[in-house]
């Protein structure tokens, strides 16, 4: 069975009555991205109006008799509601929607919906995954560029189907239901109870889907895409950057981690190593920097011979050829 937020979208309070509640933790992201873990209960009600995040909707925020919800999670069939304060199992309590929260995601959730189709409809573009935030929804469709004629075309057919204000219904059908293989949709979850949920915007299309929408899109107001040719043009270039970036610095360690490896006081001309983001270039140059470092050893080490070779010989004995630079040597230093 649905809840009661699926079945009417636009309900912001009801009465219920608490099944169970069990001490929880809940893990949240405070301010500045540090890790908190609250302590407190997992409630689950007879039904609520509280939506649990799933279909890429947000979970909604909302009050159980004045306590504050913090999260709303789905379990099977039913939802947990996430607070600080117990509520004893049997009572009887009242749930209130933090509305604007909710009108929000449901505004956004049908018009994901709506510019999925019209990308489908218009270009064949298909909608690889999708987001709704707290500032703005993403909608990724699934090619490589998408050019601002498109962009412009889509945002035009949105919203005339919004001016055009087409009702937007929902509908439930039982699995064996013929009608749920003309749907489209991103499959079920795993642990998906119940009959399958239907939404369709009037003439547009049908999709399976469990989360809460408008009414009509005459609630949508409009539609406004973000200049993201230029945007996404933008990030393709700070990337490339990052990436040349990248490359000259791992040159530079390669040429770093080859000379320390060779001057180390361990090294035994046979080494080892692993670096994840080393390349077959980082090896080349590993390899040919220890290389030329030999070469360069080799080359000291014969000039090293030449001249202990030369010494040698300097403090050798005179032979009978020497003797001559012998005597004058000493009788210069006698002189
Ligand atoms: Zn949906």
């Amino acid at each position: 069975m649905a809840f009661l937020c699926q079945r009417d979208s636009y309900a912001r309070e009801f009465t219920t009555t608490v099944v169970s509640c069990r001490p929880a933790e809940l893990q949240t992201e405070a301010s500045g991205g540090k890790k908190e873990v609250l302590s407190g209960f997992q409630v689950v009600l007879e039904d609520t109006l509280l939506f649990p995040e799933g279909g890429g909707q947000p979970d909604d925020r909302g009050t159980i008799n004045d306590i504050s919800v913090l999260r709303v999670t789905r379990r099977g069939a039913q939802a947990d509601h996430f607070t600080q304060t117990p509520l004893s199992p049997g009572s009887h309590v009242q749930v209130r929607v933090d509305w604007e929260r909710r009108f929000d995601h449901m505004q956004q959730h049908s018009g994901q919906h709506l510019i999925t189709a019209v990308a489908d409809l218009l270009f064949g573009l298909k909608t690889t995954s999708c987001g709704i935030g707290r500032l703005r929804s993403v909608i990724e469709l699934d090619s490589p560029s998408v050019t601002a004629e498109q962009v412009a075309a889509i945002e035009q057919s949105v919203n005339q189907k919004i001016r055009d204000r087409l009702p937007v219904r929902v509908r439930e059908l039982s699995l064996d239901d013929p009608g749920v293989e003309q749907v489209r949709g991103r499959g079920l979850p795993d642990d998906h109870a119940g009959p399958i949920r239907v939404v369709t915007i009037e003439g547009v299309d049908s999709n399976m889907c469990c989360g809460t929408h408008v009414s009509n899109l005459s609630d949508l107001q409009g539609c406004g895409a973000e200049d993201h040719v230029e945007a996404v043009k933008k990030l393709q270039n700070t990337t490339k950057l990052l990436q040349k970036n990248n490359l000259n610095l791992l040159r530079d360690l390669a040429v770093h981690t080859a000379h320390s490896l060779r001057s180390s006081p361990a090294w035994g001309g046979v080494v080892t190593l692993h670096r994840k983001e080393g390349d077959s270039e980082f090896m080349n140059i590993i390899a040919n920097e220890i290389g030329s470092e030999s070469d360069t050893c080799r080359r000291q080490n014969t000039l090293l011979k030449e001249n202990e070779r030369l010494q040698d010989q300097a403090t050798e004995p005179a032979s009978q050829s020497d003797q001559h630079k012998d005597v004058v040597w000493r009788g210069r230093r006698g002189g």
